[in-house]
């Protein structure tokens, strides 16, 4: 049975929660850096990599690998990924998986914590500067792996340390693109809350306003195919559709990434859907969905 007591925070662990919100504020007021001195090519390309990168870590380690177990992997992998996903100031993996489980089981219901029914703002970003903002409850599998619960609890260090890396290796030049780089990051994951449940196709049957939006996955790296994600969370694969019944793959690279990590014998257990799994999911009578 679910546990449905309420999480206790204390309050060191509060004040390390607050500092993700005013961290990722400081990273948009900070824009002024960039937008003052201008950046060079190197900056430019500091900030494409830093994008890139610490988005797969939250869509292919918080997101599919620690949150809904879509491939299994070893420990190492959950930490060091957990510690360059929470270098994205997105807080870190506990916060973030105790939020997204409860968005799956309560989608636009009152539990969900960015409800999209609220508006596309709340949903974008405002229910983080709301009482939303603590999750209710954390994860119970991964508040007992200790390191995860570190990084959980001290989530803003890799993200003040990338930006002090970033100052040490370019000066301001590479500051203003390291704060550039995490206040789009910032957006492009919140805009799989807000923009995939009001914009785009929908190919599957879900109880919810989730929507597959290929501009969104581009910017995360295979998570705009949000209406599949809706229908099978499970699946480590996120771009499959069906075109006449016929199953279609779609660029989805965090994918590209498990299956790398397959190769380097750093994953395995895959789930994918098979064909009769997707069709199913196509009509009304689609069983109930699970996290
Ligand atoms: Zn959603
Ligand atoms: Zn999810």
């Amino acid at each position: 049975m679910r546990n449905t007591m309420k999480q206790h925070y204390p309050p060191l662990v509060l004040f390390g929660y607050w500092l993700g919100p005013v961290l990722i504020v400081a990273c948009h007021i900070g824009l002024v850096l960039p937008l003052m001195i201008g950046l060079s090519s190197g900056a430019w390309l500091w900030a494409f990599g830093l994008y890139w990168l610490r988005m797969l870590a939250i869509t292919g380690i918080y997101h599919r690998l620690l949150t809904h177990r879509a491939y299994s992997a070893p420990a190492g992998v959950a930490w060091v990924g957990s510690i360059v996903a929470a270098s994205a100031g997105q807080m870190g993996p506990n916060w973030w998986k105790g939020h997204h489980v409860n968005h799956h089981l309560y989608v636009e219901q009152d539990q969900d914590p960015h409800s999209a029914t609220q508006g596309f703002w709340w949903a974008h970003s405002g229910w983080l500067l709301s009482k939303n903002f603590l999750p209710a409850r954390l994860p119970s599998d991964l508040e007992q792996d200790a390191v995860l619960r570190t990084i959980d609890r001290l989530h803003f260090l890799p993200l003040l340390g990338l930006a002090g890396l970033s100052f040490a290796i370019g000066g301001l030049d590479y500051l203003g693109a390291f704060l550039l780089s995490t206040v789009l990051l910032f957006h492009g994951v919140a805009m799989v809350n807000s923009v995939c449940h009001a914009f785009g196709t929908v190919a599957f049957v879900t109880n919810d306003m989730s929507k597959n939006n290929w501009l969104v996955a581009i910017l995360t790296l295979g998570e705009g195919w949000h209406n599949l994600h809706h229908a099978l969370p499970w699946s480590a694969r996120q771009g499959i559709t069906l075109v006449n019944g016929e199953v279609k793959y779609l660029p989805d690279p965090t994918f590209w990434f498990i299956q790398l990590l397959q190769k380097l014998r750093l994953a395995s257990q895959l789930r994918t859907p098979q064909t009769a799994q997707l069709l199913q999911a196509t009509r009304l009578e689609s069983p109930a969905l699970k996290v």
